[in-house]
């Protein structure tokens, strides 16, 4: 294929517009944040660095092959290229990625309290669970190999003291999926400030089931329910009675997780050792 086609075209015109979208939302501030479309198995677009990315015209884009080599643009790609190369070198399935410092979702990223998914309807049935990547530097080997682990599985991924990556189909979906969490990271922080989130009971997350119309299984919600690591227990643990608040007995609170089963099952060898003499 040619560096310009139609389809290089659109491409870089949609990257200019996502730029556009999250700089407006706030999710980007001064010249934060990166793009990027996989044009083929060779060759990604992806914006430049340095330069807002509220304000890019279609020419401003990058072209490079998958080894971040330059093919085509008068500027440097992204510092954080190496972040998009591994998720396309890990994920096949994967069309664009998009990384951005929303102000809501940075924020728990930098308290390091992951996301509870559990607690939208929204989120539980479109987002699979949302783990916090350990702190690396930004545009850093090591900010690639922190994420990398975290992947395989997950469309979204918090950054430690950083940001956020989403990942897609095509550049709009991941756009959406940091939509949807920044919006569910602002929700939660306000759930906290009136006295606690309540996450969806065992029975709300089967209803949800069903309506998905076999989009995502029970066990599949189990699954996100029980990697979700906030509150920590699998559907069928009784997640999420009703009178259950995240965060009341977790300890989650300053980004320290102590999961109460695993305390008691330590006081239990504990007490067994002393019997034992
Ligand atoms: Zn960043």
């Amino acid at each position: 294929m040619a560096i310009t086609s139609p389809q290089v075209h659109i491409a870089r015109t949609q990257i200019c517009e996502i730029g556009r979208r999250m700089y407006a939302k706030g999710f980007i501030a001064s010249n934060d944040g990166n793009i990027s479309i996989k044009i083929d198995n060779r060759r990604l677009l992806i914006t430049p660095a340095g330069v807002s990315k509220g304000f890019l015209e279609p020419d401003d884009i990058i072209m490079c092959d998958m080894s971040g080599e330059v093919i085509a643009g008068t500027s440097k790609p992204s510092s954080e290229i190496k972040l998009h190369l591994e998720v396309y070198r890990k994920r096949d399935d994967v069309g664009a990625v998009v990384h951005a410092h929303p102000p809501y979702a940075t924020g728990f990223a930098v308290a390091r309290i992951p996301l509870t998914i559990c607690i939208l309807p929204e989120v539980v049935i479109s987002i699979g669970s949302i783990p916090l990547a350990s702190y690396a530097t930004p545009s850093t080997d090591e900010l690639a190999e922190v994420v990398s682990p975290h992947l395989e599985k997950n469309n979204a991924i918090l950054l430690a003291n950083h940001g956020t990556l989403t990942i897609g189909e095509d550049v709009f979906e991941a756009y959406y999926v940091l939509e949807r969490i920044e919006h569910l990271a602002k929700v939660s922080l306000i759930a906290r400030q009136l006295g606690g989130a309540r996450p969806l009971g065992e029975e709300e997350l089967k209803k949800l089931a069903e309506v998905s119309g076999g989009t995502v299984e029970v066990g599949e919600i189990e699954k996100r329910c029980s990697n979700c690591g906030v509150c920590g227990k699998p559907v069928n643990n009784k997640l999420g009675s009703q009178d259950t608040k995240v965060g009341d007995n977790q300890g989650e609170r300053n980004g320290l997780k102590v999961d109460n089963n695993v305390i008691s099952s330590i006081v239990d060898d504990v007490v067994k050792k002393i019997a034992e003499g």
